[in-house]
Formats: structure tokens, sequence, C-alpha cells
């Protein structure tokens, strides 16, 4: 059987609507619709992926007897039949264009006809301005549409930093059990957010190398020189290097260090200096576990508290909580303080458009700590953005700036905004920048921690959407330690009592 998820299940139904669409015929539009209505109440249907299977998909609205056995197939076989005969008909350099935002089916079909069938095609037809003569495209379309082309094809080959890391760690292991010592170097040695492989270095030949890697399960050779070994260990390029090892990560070793007067790297801080482990999900919204386990979580891995932080209403997408729900989380949480666990309540609060709340004071009043956070209005101007952002940081009962410029890196660039102006802000209010510690995100970025170090606080969140999630917060403490923070430079270092009443001086009289 294979290994497949629900996600995978909308995402196959939705990946075959779209290749349909951009095909075109008209029975071809009938079934993508089909299949598109399929996805939206398959993501939403409460049973279990095994009592779908159990059922073989009955009761499943908008789930026919005939897409139904194309689903079960794909959970036997985990090929979707539909998605690979349609993909047969359209070409894998415009398939590709799907990875650029601001691209749907149509738009992609009409880019084919023009001859337009890939991502570099299409960031070239940008830039020369064929694309903006398309009928539909125009030229501020172009110019956005190209800029996402480019992200695109700056973000291939690329690796995120756990990628990078556990290829790394994985290594060194191998090596260390061969009495070889490698230390990282490069990128890698940096811990930059994003890199284009692993690089190691270490003493002796490149043949006792490749005789201790020989082994090692998702290691391949690929080439070897008078003093390099390359190769992928986990499909991430690495790259062994002859050299001094035993120096280890640089924290600053940037251009941006450069003639900064910096703390001496042994007071930077460490995984073991949070105490609280804020801005977490659980299953009130769109978490997979619930508050208990989330504090065991937390306990286990040596913390000494969670701070909630399920979401607000607006992100009905993500199980927002209305306000009579946030009462009964509310009045949860204060039910697992009577009995002694240490826990904290507090919400992500969706920053509406104009830069208010999504609840109102008084029920934020009655939270021990609030981030805010923006999860729409992205096309917002940068003047817009930086206003709205600036009111958010500015309210009073506003701990923490949730993932501040709203960047994934490798999927999309972060709201236009001007971050200094939002970091004044942050400065003049006392709320604390949040340092998203999501591989996925590492927002704010280093740089911009490192530019704001001593004139706003700071919070290392993981935004965990499970206990797993939790383990994350060492990759948002590596970007601190980049920024040359300290534990006095983060909030979340503070024990609870602290950390209260920080996130409340109007409660605490302080
Ligand atoms: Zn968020
Ligand atoms: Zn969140």
């Amino acid at each position: 059987m294979a290994d497949v998820t629900r996600k995978d299940l909308v995402h196959a139904l939705n990946s075959a609507a779209d290749l349909l669409d951009v095909l075109g015929s008209d029975a071809g539009g009938f079934r993508a619709t089909a299949y598109r209505s399929a996805a939206r109440s398959l993501d939403r249907h409460e049973a279990s992926l095994d009592e779908l299977r159990e059922s073989r998909f009955a009761g499943v609205p908008k789930v026919g007897r005939g897409i139904a056995a194309e689903l079960m197939d794909y959970l036997d076989t985990g090929r979707f039949a539909p998605l690979d005969e349609a993909a047969e008909g359209v070409p894998e350099g415009v398939q590709g264009l799907f990875a650029v935002r601001g691209l749907g089916p149509k738009k992609v079909r009409t880019l084919w006809d023009a001859g337009i069938d890939s991502v570099t095609r299409l960031r070239d037809a940008a830039q020369s301005g064929e694309l903006a003569a398309i009928k539909g495209f125009g030229a501020k379309g172009a110019q956005t549409l190209g800029q996402a082309a480019q992200f695109v094809l700056d973000a291939q080959d690329r690796f995120l930093l756990p990628q990078a890391l556990q290829a790394g760690e994985a290594v060194q292991q191998a090596l260390a059990g061969a009495g070889l010592e490698a230390t990282f170097s490069g990128e890698l040695g940096r811990l930059r957010d994003t890199l284009g492989g692993a690089e190691l270095v270490l003493s002796g030949d490149p043949d006792a190398w490749a005789g201790a890697l020989a082994g090692a399960a998702g290691w391949e050779v690929r080439e070897q020189g008078a003093d390099t070994l390359s190769g992928r260990f986990g499909g991430v390029p690495l790259t062994l290097r002859r050299g001094e090892a035993g120096v280890g990560f640089l924290p600053f070793d940037e251009p941006e260090h450069a003639g900064l007067d910096l703390p001496d790297p042994a007071a930077l801080i460490q995984v073991q200096d949070i105490q609280g482990m804020l801005h977490t999900h659980s299953v009130w919204s769109d978490g997979t576990a619930t508050l208990r386990e989330m504090v065991a979580g937390v306990r286990d891995l040596g913390h000494a508290y969670l701070g909630t932080g399920d979401h607000s209403q607006a992100a009905a997408y993500a199980g927002g909580l209305t306000p009579a729900r946030l009462r009964e989380y509310i009045a949860e949480i204060r039910g697992l303080q009577a009995e002694g666990l240490p826990i904290l309540a507090g919400a992500e609060v969706d920053i509406l458009a104009d830069g208010s709340l999504d609840y109102p004071d008084e029920l934020l009043a009655e939270l021990d700590y609030v981030v805010a956070s923006v999860h729409s209005g992205f096309g917002l101007s940068a003047a817009d953005q930086t206003a709205r952002l600036v009111r958010a940081a500015s309210h009073p009962l506003v701990s923490i700036l949730g993932h501040p410029t709203g960047r994934l890196l490798l999927r999309r660039e972060g709201y236009a905004l001007d971050i200094d102006a939002v970091l004044e802000a942050c400065a003049a209010s006392g709320t604390a920048a949040e340092i998203n510690a999501n591989p996925w995100r590492l927002d704010l970025r280093w740089q911009d921690a490192l530019r704001w170090r001593g004139r706003v606080r700071f919070s290392i969140n993981t935004d965990a959407h499970s206990v797993a999630g939790l383990r994350d917060i060492r990759y948002g403490v590596m970007m601190a330690r980049k920024a040359g923070l300290t534990p006095a430079d983060v909030v979340n270092c503070l024990d609870m009592a602290a950390f209260k009443a920080w996130a409340r001086p109007e409660v605490s009289g302080r």
C-alpha cells in the first residue's frame, strides 16, 4: 500500500483538474469541474483516511463512484491515473508554469498557445516585452509575472536549511564512524536560510572518505578529485573538501557582520535558554495535538511552559476561533492552569486589512498575550502594508508581531513593506518581533534582527502545528545567533511569571 495522505488526494484531484483545463476539451472541462468539487469536499470531510478507505469514499459529497474508484486505485498504487493521463498531453515545461504565483490553468493555456512553454521562457518573455503584448497580461502584469518566474528559477536547486543540515549531519556521523572528523563549511558552515548544498571539510584523502561513506544509506558518489569528493546525500548535493577541520559554525562570518561590535559567541542564545514555547497551534484551530499534549511535548524537550496561539476567526480556512469559541478555549486553558500545568492563554490574531485586529479589545484583554499576524492582503502597496503593520504593532494589547515579512522560502517573497518602519513601531510600543523558527519562514530575517538588536526585543517561536514541530526551535535559534542575540534580547527566555508581567504590564501593575 502506498503512503498517501489526504492532502495528497486533494492535491492530485486539483492538479488533474488544472491539467484537464489546460488541455481544454468540453469533456475535459466537465471532468475538471467534477475533480475540483470532489477535492473541496474531501478537504472538508471529517472522516479519517482509514475510514475513507474502509468505506470506499461512500458518503463523501461530490465523490461519485467513478472518482471513488480512481481514488481507491491511488491509495493502493500511489498513482492517480487521471493525473498521469492528463500530464501526458502537457509538456513538462508547461506544467512547470503552475509553480509561478499568479498563473492558473487559463493563463497557462494562453502562454502555451503563445509558445511560452517553460518558466525560463516566461521570464525572458517578461523582460523582452513579448509577454506584455499578449492579450490579458499588460505591462504591470508582465512585470509581476517576470519577478515571480525569476523567484521560481532562483529557488530551483536550492534547499531549506534542515535538508542540508540533515545531509551534513548524517555524513558527519558516517565519517565519525571511521574516525574522521568533518566540519561544516561554505553555506552550511554559515547556516544560510537556503542553500545550494552541503559542504564539509576534513583531513585525510578522498579514497578514505569514499570508503567511510560507501555503505551509508542515501549517499551517491558523483566525482572524486585529488582534494575533493562530491555526491548527493538524500538528494542534497554534498561536497567534502580537504582542509582544517574543527573550526565549527561561524556565527559572524557574513558581510553584514563586518565592522559591528558583536557579543562573544559564548554569550549567544542557545536552545536551552528558551523557556516559553509561544505561538503554537492545537486541535482548537489547525494543529494536530491537544493543549495537554502540547504542554507535555514542551516539557519533554526541556522547556518550561507553553503559550497557546490558535488562529482567530478571519483565518476560517485554518479553523480560526469565533469570539464564543475563544472564550471556551480560554476557559479550558484556565482549567489546565488550575491543575498546575504551565500554560498561558494566547492567540494568533489576524491583522485585518486596515491594521485593526480580528477580536475586540475587551476580548484580547482576556488573553495572557497576543501574537498579531498577517495572513491575507499580500498584494497591498508597500505604503499601505507598512501602515497596516505599524498600526498592529502599536496596539497596546499586541505582545508579538508574528512572521513580520510573510516570506515563504523557495515559495514566495514577503509582501512589499518598509520593515524598518515596522520595527521602529515595535521599538516604540515595546512589541516583540517574532523570529519564526519554521524552516520555510525564518521570518524575521536574521539580517533585520541584527540591525535592530538592542532596540527591539524578539520572540523565537516555532509556530508548531504538532508536537514534532516544537523541534523547529533550533532553526530559529540558529538565526538568532547569526543576528547576535543573547537571552536578554529574547522575551521567551523569561520565566512564565516574568513573561506574563512583560506581556500584560497593565494587569501586573508594572
Ligand atoms: Zn501565522
Ligand atoms: Zn501560526
